[in-house]
């Protein structure tokens, strides 16, 4: 669908309906990288489902057929705050699409609450090994088979030598 492929400068510029929705994470998940699925009718942002103009009343506004794959949307989390409130994060052009598609779609709404378990919607994304990391993971392998192999040397030189 390319929704993350352009990002305009004007936030509050005309645009289709902004949806919100609510998730849960664990405190440690704060501050790091989450997948979220955004399911296929969210709340409306404006009137949070009681309904208004924006959605003509519904309340939500639908982002998606039934038929297409659902959405899932990288996000990284601010750290966590002190005082434990919830955190909101703005996606732009992840809400609902407009009435005239030349216009881009709404901002995504997600408020971010601090909790014991995780909202189904999301996943925490396993963390990047960096070149350096991935260097440091082979020399390690690297270098225990060297010692495997420099151990059975050593034997098989005291076996030879009459030791063992
Ligand atoms: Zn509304």
């Amino acid at each position: 669908m390319g929704i993350l492929g352009k990002v305009t400068s004007d936030l509050e510029g005309v645009r289709g309906p902004d949806v919100a929705m609510v998730v849960t994470v664990p405190r440690s998940w704060f501050g790091r990288e989450i997948s979220i699925a955004l399911p296929r009718i969210m709340h409306c942002a404006v009137c949070q489902g009681g309904g208004c103009d924006q959605c003509l009343g519904a309340g939500a506004i639908t982002l998606r057929d039934s038929a297409e794959q659902p959405l899932v949307l990288p996000v990284v989390l601010p750290p966590v705050r002190e005082d434990g409130r919830s955190v909101c994060i703005r996606i732009p052009e992840a809400g609902g699409e407009a009435v005239q598609s030349a216009l881009a779609r709404g901002h995504l709404l997600v408020t971010v609450r601090c909790g014991d378990s995780p909202s189904p919607e999301v996943t925490l994304r396993g963390p990047e090994l960096t070149p350096s990391q991935r260097d440091r993971a082979y020399l390690m392998k690297r270098s225990l088979i060297m010692t495997a192999v420099l151990t059975l040397l050593f034997l098989g030189m005291l076996r030879l030598s009459g030791w063992l």
